[in-house]
């Protein structure tokens, strides 16, 4: 994509942003919202995402397919001995869930409870639902009770206005269409989006993405060390799960690629040359015999926020496997070269499949034994040498 700049290290471009704007290193500006910079660990806080048809029981595992499904189940299957709250469908733990879209009284549900309090004040239980249906940002703390055991819960609301969404989205096209990624690119945006302050949330979660690419690339005046990208990006995938936009999704699935959880990177932006590329990989593994769908092309958006290394690889595992035989040792040099190992994984299945086509039985046993013993690729490992074998 000639012209459009991407997310890379410290450039030109950005040595004289760097020179011409007035930053103070070490002073309070920037993450006003959360008062921690690139250093803050994930906080694994659980989000609500609504995923159509899929309602988890945390009992059992099982899965069901509707709320009041979901509910009846978790009173006839498992004894109570607590209260139970389930929101959407989904039981309510110990840990601070966050919500930021809005709820409606009837997802909320409550059984095995005959005493409520919101915040410290009693309130009828019938109330509950309705109360926590209209919250719309702050803390908000239940005590439901039965018989002397209480069940602590804590949701932390944060409804995100699409006001507020759209102007979060709107600064950083802006800050990365304009310029090459560093850690003053973020503080900008950062600044920028200072108003829109109900999505915070979608804010943090896009700025973990940036810090954890700059972690990775060790470059734009990131101090992190380079493994520090993996906790920046899995607080990325968890705070953006909760947004139904397509730069949330798009990270998202940018971020299940690079960890090769392919199935739910295709789910997350099935239309996305990532998610179509995370697809090709799902069927690679279910079956190495197949040719796996390709088709080329991305957004605009998607070409901002694809870091170097994984624009590489989408790029070669986005076309035609015939397409890929002059660039076979392009593909074997990136790969000796390749810090990250989820990524030399990625290209050892790329090549397996490629050498594969090609005919080429010893290359192809090479990379397919790499992963022979590699979870979760062995079941792809194996198939290909029996393929291989003409088995
Ligand atoms: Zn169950």
């Amino acid at each position: 994509m000639p012209g459009t700049p991407r997310l890379s290290g410290l450039t030109d471009a950005s040595l004289r942003l760097l020179t011409s704007q007035k930053f103070v290193r070490g002073t309070a500006m920037g993450f006003w919202h959360t008062g921690y910079g690139e250093f803050h660990e994930p906080v694994g806080l659980p989000q609500f995402k609504p995923q159509p048809g899929r309602f988890l029981c945390t009992q059992c595992g099982e899965v069901h397919s509707s709320q009041d499904e979901m509910f009846r189940h978790r009173l006839e299957a498992h004894p109570l001995y607590r209260p139970v709250m389930l929101v959407q469908g989904r039981e309510l733990g110990t840990n601070r869930v966050r919500i930021t879209q809005p709820l409606l009284a009837a997802d909320v549900e409550i059984a095995h409870c005959d005493r409520a309090s919101l915040n410290g004040s009693d309130i009828p239980i019938f109330r509950l639902p309705h109360e926590l249906a209209a919250a719309a940002s702050g803390i908000c703390r239940v005590v439901l009770s039965k018989d002397g055991a209480d069940a602590n819960f804590e949701l932390d609301f944060r409804i995100a206005s699409s006001k507020d969404l759209e102007g979060v989205e709107e600064q950083f096209k802006r800050i990365a269409r304009g310029s090459r990624l560093d850690t003053h690119v973020i503080e900008k945006f950062i600044a920028a989006t200072e108003e829109f302050n109900t999505a915070v949330g979608y804010d943090d979660g896009i700025c973990a993405y940036l810090y954890g690419v700059l972690a990775k690339e060790q470059a734009g005046g990131s101090t992190l060390p380079y493994n520090a990208y993996e906790g920046k990006f899995n607080k990325a995938a968890e705070e953006l799960a909760a947004y139904d936009r397509s730069l949330a999704q798009t990270i998202g699935s940018l971020v299940t690629f690079h960890f090769n959880q392919f199935q739910e990177s295709a789910r997350l932006s099935p239309e996305s040359r990532v998610g179509r590329v995370s697809a090709r990989y799902s069927d690679w593994i279910e079956s190495p015999d197949s040719l796996g769908q390709y088709t080329t092309g991305m957004d605009e958006l998607e070409g901002l926020v694809t870091d170097r290394e994984t624009e590489h690889i989408l790029g070669w595992a986005s076309r035609p496997l015939s397409d890929l035989v002059k660039e076979s040792p392009a593909i074997e040099k990136f790969l000796n070269h390749l810090s990250a190992e989820y990524d030399r994984k990625k290209l050892h299945i790329l090549l397996g499949q490629l050498y594969a086509q090609l005919g080429d039985v010893e290359r192809a046993m090479r990379h397919a034994k790499t992963l022979r013993n590699v979870s979760p690729f062995q079941g792809w490992a194996e198939a290909l040498i029996k393929m291989l074998r003409g088995g």
